[in-house]
C-alpha cells in the first residue's frame, strides 16, 4: 500500500523550512569561543553570520577572575576557534577550561587558539616579577582593548586567522575586513578629534586597566586606588591618594563598569572630583552595544567628567 500523506506533509513544510533558515546561521558556520565581549564583538564584525559566537564573560564580570562553569567547558569543547586577550589576563581560569574541555583544536599554539595581545605593543612590561607586587602580568598590561588602534591591529590578525581556520570562506573574511577598516578608520578620526581637549589631563584610576587608553588620548595617570593591581582599595591607601591629590590635583577618577564603585565614590566626595564610569568593553553601558558604541561612550564619559 502506498501512503503519500507524510511526503505531502514534507512538501508543504519545505518553503517554511527554507524561510526559517534564511534567518538562522549557516549550518557550516564556524564556532567561536570568545573569552571577553570585545573579541566576541570583533569576531561578529569580521565574520557576520559565518560564525556562531559564544562569549564566555560579560562586561560586568572581572575578566581576571572567572568561574570554570560546566557551560563554559561545554562551549569550549565544541569550538573551532578560541579568541582571547592572552598576555596572562585569563591565566586564572582558561588553563582549567582548556584541560577540562579536552578540545585539541584550541590548545596552545594550535591555529584554533588566537590571543589578541600577541598583535599589539604591550605597555607596563615589568622589569622584575614578584608576587608581592600583586597581580602583575609578566608580558605587560593585558587590557589592550581600550585603545582603538589596538582593535585595528587585532582585526587584521583575527581576519587572517578566521581565513586560516575556515579557508572556504577566506574571501568573505577579506571583504568584511576591508569594510570594517573603512568604518573603523573614520570612527577613529572622529574620536581623536572629539577627545582632543582631554590631552594632558591628570587622572586617578581605580584599577590599572587603562594604560592603553591613556597612551591613546594623552591622559596622565597620577595614582591608582588599588594599592597593588588586583587588590581592593584599602582605607589606608585611599587616604594616601587623597593627600597626594592635595599636592597634585587630578580632574577625575576612572573606573570600569565591572569595578566596585565604593573606593572611587569615597575619593570623589573628599577630593571633590567626579567619577567617570567607563564601559571598558562591549555591553558595559547602554550605549556600548558594539565596538563603535564602546568608544563613542568612552569618549563621551571622559569629556563629561572633564568639564
Ligand atoms: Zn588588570
Amino acid at each position: 500500500m502506498l501512503n503519500i500523506k507524510p511526503n505531502l506533509r514534507l512538501l508543504t513544510a519545505l518553503p517554511l523550512l527554507a524561510a526559517m533558515c534564511a534567518v538562522c546561521a549557516p549550518a557550516h558556520a564556524i564556532k567561536v569561543f570568545a573569552c571577553e565581549p570585545e573579541w566576541a564583538a570583533l569576531t561578529k564584525e569580521l565574520a557576520g553570520d559565518q560564525a556562531t559566537i559564544y562569549a564566555a564573560t560579560n562586561a560586568l564580570q572581572d575578566p581576571h577572575q572567572v568561574q570554570a562553569k560546566p557551560s563554559l567547558i561545554a562551549g569550549l569543547r565544541n569550538a573551532d576557534l578560541l579568541v582571547c586577550t592572552g598576555a596572562e589576563l585569563e591565566i586564572g581560569w582558561l588553563p582549567v577550561l582548556l584541560r577540562q574541555a579536552g578540545n585539541p583544536a584550541v590548545q596552545t599554539s594550535q591555529p584554533g587558539q588566537f590571543n589578541a595581545a600577541d598583535y599589539v605593543r604591550k605597555l607596563e612590561v615589568p622589569t622584575r616579577l614578584d608576587r608581592a607586587d600583586g597581580d602583575v602580568h609578566a608580558s605587560g598590561n593585558p587590557h589592550i582593548q581600550t585603545d582603538p588602534r589596538n582593535i585595528a591591529a587585532v582585526a587584521q590578525a583575527l581576519s587572517k586567522r578566521l581565513a586560516e581556520v575556515d579557508s572556504v570562506h577566506a574571501s568573505l573574511y577579506q571583504a568584511r575586513l576591508v569594510d570594517f577598516n573603512t568604518r573603523w578608520n573614520q570612527a577613529m578620526q572622529r574620536w581623536a578629534q572629539a577627545a582632543a581637549p582631554l590631552k594632558g589631563l591628570p587622572i586617578v584610576v581605580q584599577h590599572k586597566g587603562f594604560p592603553y587608553l591613556e597612551n591613546w588620548l594623552g591622559l596622565n595617570e597620577v595614582a591608582s586606588l588599588e594599592p597593588k593591581p588586583g587588590v581592593e582599595p584599602s582605607s589606608a591607601h585611599l587616604s594616601e591618594v587623597l593627600s597626594l591629590l592635595q599636592r597634585q590635583p587630578a580632574k577625575f577618577v576612572v573606573r570600569a563598569a565591572y569595578n566596585d564603585g565604593r573606593g572611587s565614590e569615597w575619593l570623589s566626595e573628599r577630593a571633590h572630583i567626579p567619577v567617570a564610569v567607563l564601559p571598558f568593553t562591549v555591553g558595559g553601558s547602554d550605549k556600548a552595544k558594539d565596538l563603535f558604541g564602546l568608544f563613542d561612550d568612552t569618549v563621551d564619559q571622559l569629556l563629561k567628567a572633564s568639564k
